[in-house]
């Protein structure tokens, strides 16, 4: 099977989420993943990423985390330059950025979405994208989160939520 899709949305692949306080070393397979999906696809691309301030509400469940300017709030080594970045300051892609503008101006309607965490900002993303009228994929490879069982019942839930497409990274690129 073959997934035809139209963009990648690339969530939190930043060094906060990766090798930071909120990071955790399996999440490097992650950001393989994405690297080979954006490559091999050739898909249009974007990366969005937190980018905090002080008064964001966020503070008061994680406390500090990927603040604007610091190293924690950029991109991995691997993905620096790979697609344009959108910052973001919730969990939510779309809430307050240009992501919903970004896609519908290339009419790009089937999207993948990639990153961490699984249960955090890309089931928020992923419902955020379904109320806009997109239809939401997930590459098993291309996301994860700090327990297994937490991701599989999460992917479970976007599916019968959200009509999200849960798929692997092989029914897009091949082996
Ligand atoms: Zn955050």
């Amino acid at each position: 099977m073959v997934v035809d899709f139209d963009a990648i949305v690339s969530i939190d692949l930043i060094n906060e989420f990766v090798t930071g306080r909120l990071g955790r070393p399996k999440f490097k397979r992650v950001v393989r993943a994405t690297k080979e999906l954006i490559q091999k696809s050739g898909k249009f691309a974007i990366l969005v990423q937190d980018s905090h301030g002080k008064e964001d509400p966020e503070m008061r469940v994680w406390g500090e985390h990927a603040m604007e300017g610091t190293g924690g709030s950029e991109t991995v080594p691997s993905l620096k330059g790979i697609a344009r970045v959108i910052k973001k300051r919730s969990y939510d892609a779309f809430f307050e950025t240009t992501l919903e503008e970004t896609l519908k101006q290339r009419g790009a309607r089937k999207i993948v979405f990639c990153g961490v965490v699984t249960d955090i900002c890309i089931v928020h993303s992923v419902a955020s994208a379904f109320f806009r009228g997109f239809l939401p994929i997930v590459v098993e490879e291309c996301t994860d989160t700090y327990s297994s069982g937490q991701k599989r019942r999460t992917l479970d839930y976007m599916r019968k939520n959200y009509g999200a497409k849960i798929i692997s990274l092989t029914d897009i690129i091949g082996k």
